[in-house]
């Protein structure tokens, strides 16, 4: 059987390679810039579910296909919740992954290893036949006291997830897909899309 095409309403390669692991073989995801659309994305909201859903529903005016988008953001307990919805653009624009880790580890100086609680909190808004669903991923976990790995990306190297000793950037992409917060709002978004 072919399988079913989806828009993941994206520029991001990394997590176009982390859902299309999970997705699996019955799901090809297909991206703006591959139907022609090359330019960002709005997201323009408070808050990570509202900037999901404006992503997603932006791709849905465009194609009406069914598409879906994912906005994160990384919640530092010590920080009241920094940087959250504004994990992009923590160290300022243009948007650069490198400084805002160091950003992080700099605004963290001194505080010890339990007091580094956080979480990534990923919300996947899905548009079918013009109806909006959405699913929400987390993971706990510290920020750790310097970065560690070369994988994945964004905060990777700073992130131990709950009951671990390495950060994610240390993990492989099945590693990461089975714990994370992403791979956690894919299986709901799964589990959506093969219900009968
Ligand atoms: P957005 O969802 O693309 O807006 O991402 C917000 C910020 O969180 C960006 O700085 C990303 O690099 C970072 N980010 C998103 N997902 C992950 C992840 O799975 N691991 C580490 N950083 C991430």
């Amino acid at each position: 059987m072919n399988p079913s095409e989806i828009i993941f309403a994206t520029a991001n390669h990394n997590k176009v390679i982390e859902i299309a692991g999970k997705l699996g073989d019955s799901f090809k995801i297909i991206t703006p810039a591959e139907l022609g659309y090359a330019e960002d994305i709005p997201e323009t909201h408070e808050t990570i579910p509202e900037n999901a859903i404006e992503k997603a529903q932006f791709i849905w005016e465009k194609f009406h296909k069914t598409c879906f988008a994912d906005d994160t953001g990384l919640e530092v307990d010590y920080l009241n919740g920094a940087p959250g919805v504004y994990s992009a653009r923590y160290a300022g624009e243009p948007k650069n992954p490198a400084r805002n880790v160091v950003k992080l580890l700099k605004e963290l100086e001194g505080v010890p290893f339990e007091q580094r609680t956080a979480r990534f909190r990923c919300v996947i808004a899905l548009i079918e036949e013009g109806v909006l669903h959405t699913f929400e991923g987390i993971c706990e976990g510290h920020i750790s006291l310097e970065p560690m790995g070369a994988l994945g990306f964004g905060y990777d190297p700073v992130f131990v997830p709950e009951g671990m000793e390495r950060t994610m950037a240390t993990m492989s992409l099945e590693e990461k897909n089975a714990i994370s917060h992403r791979g956690r709002a894919v299986e709901k978004l799964i589990a959506h899309l093969t219900q009968q």
